[in-house]
């Protein structure tokens, strides 16, 4: 079967550049690092596109000048490819690596055009670069792999690795046959393969680009409809999730999870002396405060204005009460500078434990909450313990 490489070049370029402008569109007002990477190959989609068109619309002339062009818009193409997945995917930028190989490539692909014409040692000089291009996009991709990637990375290291091969396949074929003065446009087997895929992997690329943008969007939305936006801790939705997820933990290693409520004392007051700003700042200094106090397995949460929640795993009644006193002392003994006047908080604070078996979260909050109830009615400052009962709070033995 004849297929002319040329047309598939020129169909290639085409479907490269409407990619591209679905892809620059597709971002929309969504602004994270995912749309920048998105953006980037883009670009590097159109750089291809017109790579591609010269290819299809010079390549049979045979120009040298148009060969290094086409030649020279593929490397910058893949060089933003690599920057943009390694962003996309997290990975450490290797900058210097791509611009060097890439560098020295061109440099090595013009001389090999122009001043001393040999169509393998420029076909070969390309294609080792876009292959050292095409490793530094599948290595961050290797090792998500083995934490557990989800299927458009998958998809996207497929993709790669097929590529790759492809690569291989021609280096290989390069170093044995002469090309001929139809360069790559000649139909041959391996041209034809190395062509086709040219012109279809950026669709597949970008297919895979969209997957993991559309996983990196669901994975921020995910975290910022549970993260309280003034403190940066975890809001009542992410207290909810870790309290199951730790009762769970704790039934497993047989333990038993503490609860401690807090609320801050007269905080009304704080926001009528200094204004709500100012009280904005007493609640991310009181956060800083309590997380100082706090193990690294600790959770701690805002549930309300000025309410907050600690889980604590593996934690009983006694040291629980201990942590509620430690947080309570802490808060106390360290008074804070808003606007250049000294401000002296106090908190309140409801403590419940889990035993192991109990799985029902909330009810060991509403526990917890009754506790802090309880320890306000108390004259606040202090801290309760739940009752057994589950009915009402008893302080903290002196
Ligand atoms: P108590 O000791 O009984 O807890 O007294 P309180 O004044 O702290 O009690 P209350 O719960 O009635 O008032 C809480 C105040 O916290 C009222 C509200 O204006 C303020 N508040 C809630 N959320 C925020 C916030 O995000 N920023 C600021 N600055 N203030 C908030
Ligand atoms: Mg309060
Ligand atoms: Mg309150």
């Amino acid at each position: 079967m004849f297929i002319d490489l040329a047309t598939v070049a020129l169909m290639g370029s085409l479907q490269g550049l409407l990619l591209a402008v679905v892809l620059w569109t597709s971002t929309g007002g969504y602004a994270g690092v995912a749309r920048t990477s998105l953006r980037i190959r883009a670009s590097a989609l159109a750089i291809e596109a017109a790579s591609l068109g010269i290819l299809g619309l010079f390549g049979q002339l045979h120009d040298p000048y148009a060969i290094v062009l086409s030649n020279l818009l593929v490397l910058v193409a893949y060089a933003a490819t690599v920057w943009a997945l390694r962003m996309l995917l997290g990975a450490r930028q290797r900058h210097g690596v791509v611009i060097a190989a890439s560098v020295s490539c061109a440099l090595a692909m013009t001389w090999f055009s122009v001043v001393s014409p040999n169509a393998n040692a420029r076909a070969l000089a390309v294609s080792v670069a876009i292959m050292l291009d095409l490793l530094l996009m599948l290595t961050p991709l290797l090792a998500g792999v083995r934490q557990g990637a989800s299927l458009a990375r998958r998809s996207l290291l497929l993709i790669l690795a097929a590529s790759m091969l492809v690569m291989g396949w021609r280096i290989v074929d390069l170093m044995q046959v002469n090309l001929t003065r139809a360069g790559l446009l000649a139909p041959s087997l391996t041209n034809t393969v190395y062509v086709l895929l040219w012109s279809i992997q950026p669709l597949f690329t970008s297919i895979g680009f969209l997957l993991i943008y559309n996983e990196t969007i669901q994975h921020d939305l995910h975290l910022l409809a549970r993260i309280d936006p003034l403190t940066g801790v975890g809001n009542r939705l992410a207290i909810e999730e870790a309290t199951v997820r730790l009762l769970a933990q704790a039934d497993r290693q047989r333990q038993s999870l503490g609860v401690l409520m807090l609320d801050a004392d007269h905080f009304k007051g704080v926001n009528d002396r200094f204004g709500h700003s100012g009280g904005d700042k007493v609640l991310q200094a009181l956060v800083c405060s309590i997380r100082a106090t706090l193990r690294d397995s600790d959770v701690i949460g805002r549930i309300g204005g000025e309410e907050f929640v600690v889980l604590s795993p593996a934690t009983d009644m006694e040291s629980a009460l201990m942590l509620g006193e430690r947080i309570r002392d802490m808060v106390e003994s360290m008074p804070q500078l808003i606007d250049g006047q000294m401000l002296k908080l106090t908190v309140s604070v409801g403590v419940a434990v889990a035993a192991p078996a109990e799985r029902d979260g909330t009810a060991v909050l509403q526990r917890a909450d009754k506790a802090l109830y309880a320890a306000k009615r108390a004259g606040r400052n202090c801290v309760m313990a739940a009752t057994a009962s589950k009915e009402d709070g008893n302080p903290l033995p002196a």
